[in-house]
């Protein structure tokens, strides 16, 4: 069988990974000219875990990743809001909650599928379902048929615009944008076992560890519009790491990423011999930290789906039904705000085991 993935991300590498495991023939085209993955880290959670294991990835993902024991919450005098402890959690869950580097991640799963594969340079820009096969058209001039194509082109998905809709964009009103960057662990004064963040109503930062001596901090300010009006704000948090934090941050590593709320789930995730996976399927807020999480269980339901049949519309069936009601849970549930910020809901990793956990209970 023939698989055309356009999108080289997490979701369309695992994807591969998934399939190649059961003998198809699979390309993955990337609009990017090599493989990249700007200055970032991740927090996975166990059900990541738990999907990179399933697709035989358990040695090089524990390799790269930093197991997180615990989660803490400080307010700006250095007072502590909260403490959640998740050192039992491979115990609990199979796998733990970890800090990974982005690149990290992105080059585990590029190395799995087979680096020198990847088609670097192939931007789709439209598909046809052809009834028994599908046509990707790239912006190169090139074109791929093959028995099945897999948009996983991320929250702006060409392939979902064209052949599904439903899905629109707003800027967050509340947090504009998250701002982060990558740092050197040994310069802040963190637990480097933990995900430490500092939390008002009007900003947040948060630091991980993510291993190779290094740490990601990732925050949002109410109002702040760029890096100036973002660094200004935590300039009095003299109790806590944080001026020290950005302080010793190169000023042009910091990214700012536009956080958009997001109105609208695809009515559909298949479309004959296309379907969606990854951001491109359910596109959502960061406030869960579930996107990531959520790709890969796409990738390991689709290669499941697959591996119990080869009728391809009945697999496309199988692994539409089982992800599409789960993930658009986790949409809704990411649409709820973060701590101290709008609808004031519990920390993440309490979220975490309440609300992600306890839907598989
Ligand atoms: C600020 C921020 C913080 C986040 N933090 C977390 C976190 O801590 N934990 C977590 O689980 N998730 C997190 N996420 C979400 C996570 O990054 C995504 O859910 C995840 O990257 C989705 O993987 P994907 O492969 O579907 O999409 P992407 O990773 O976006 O990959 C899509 C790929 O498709 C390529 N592409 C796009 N268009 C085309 C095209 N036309 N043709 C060919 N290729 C194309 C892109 O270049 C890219 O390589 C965060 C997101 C943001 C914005």
């Amino acid at each position: 069988m023939r698989v055309g993935i356009c999108g080289g991300g997490i979701g369309g590498l695992s994807a591969a990974i998934g399939l190649v495991s059961l003998g198809f023939d699979v390309e993955v085209f990337e609009q990017a000219p090599l493989l990249r993955a700007t200055g970032a880290g991740l927090n996975l959670w166990p059900n990541a875990g738990r999907a990179l294991y399933g697709l035989g990835l358990r040695q090089p993902y524990d390799a790269i990743s930093v197991k997180l024991d615990r989660y803490l919450g400080y307010d700006p005098h250095g007072e502590l809001l909260f403490k959640k402890d998740a050192s039992d959690w491979p115990t609990k869950y199979g796998a733990p909650s970890v800090g990974v580097y982005r690149l990290a991640l992105s080059t585990m799963l590029a190395e799995a599928y087979g680096l020198e594969k990847i088609k670097f340079g192939y931007a789709v820009t439209s598909v046809e379902d052809r009834g028994d096969s599908a046509v990707c058209h790239f912006a190169n001039g090139e074109t791929y048929e093959g028995d099945l194509v897999i948009g996983a082109d991320g929250i702006h998905s060409v392939i979902r615009e064209q052949l599904i809709g439903g899905v629109k964009f707003r800027p967050n009103d509340h947090h504009a944008f998250r701002f982060r960057s990558v740092i050197d662990i040994d310069k802040v004064d963190v637990d480097p076992a933990a995900q430490t963040g500092i939390y008002t109503t009007g900003g947040w930062l948060a630091v991980i560890p993510i291993g190779n001596g290094k740490a990601y901090w990732f925050g949002s300010v109410r109002g702040a519009a760029n890096v100036d009006e973002f660094i200004a704000y935590f300039s009095s948090w003299t109790h806590t790491h944080v001026p020290t934090t950005i302080g010793t941050t190169p000023r042009d590593s910091i990214v700012a990423s536009p956080l958009f709320d997001v109105d609208g789930t695809p009515y559909k995730w298949t479309h004959g011999r296309v379907t969606l996976l990854g951001d491109a399927a359910h596109p959502m807020m960061p406030d869960l930290a579930q996107g990531a999480s959520q790709t890969l269980i796409d990738a390991l339901a689709l290669r499941d789906a697959f591996a119990k049949t080869k009728d391809i519309d009945q697999a496309l069936l199988d692994y539409e039904s089982l992800r599409r009601p789960a993930a658009n849970y986790i949409v809704k549930r990411s649409q709820q705000g973060s701590f101290l910020g709008r609808n004031n809901v519990d920390p993440i990793a309490i979220r975490y085991e309440k609300e992600v956990e306890a839907q598989l209970a």
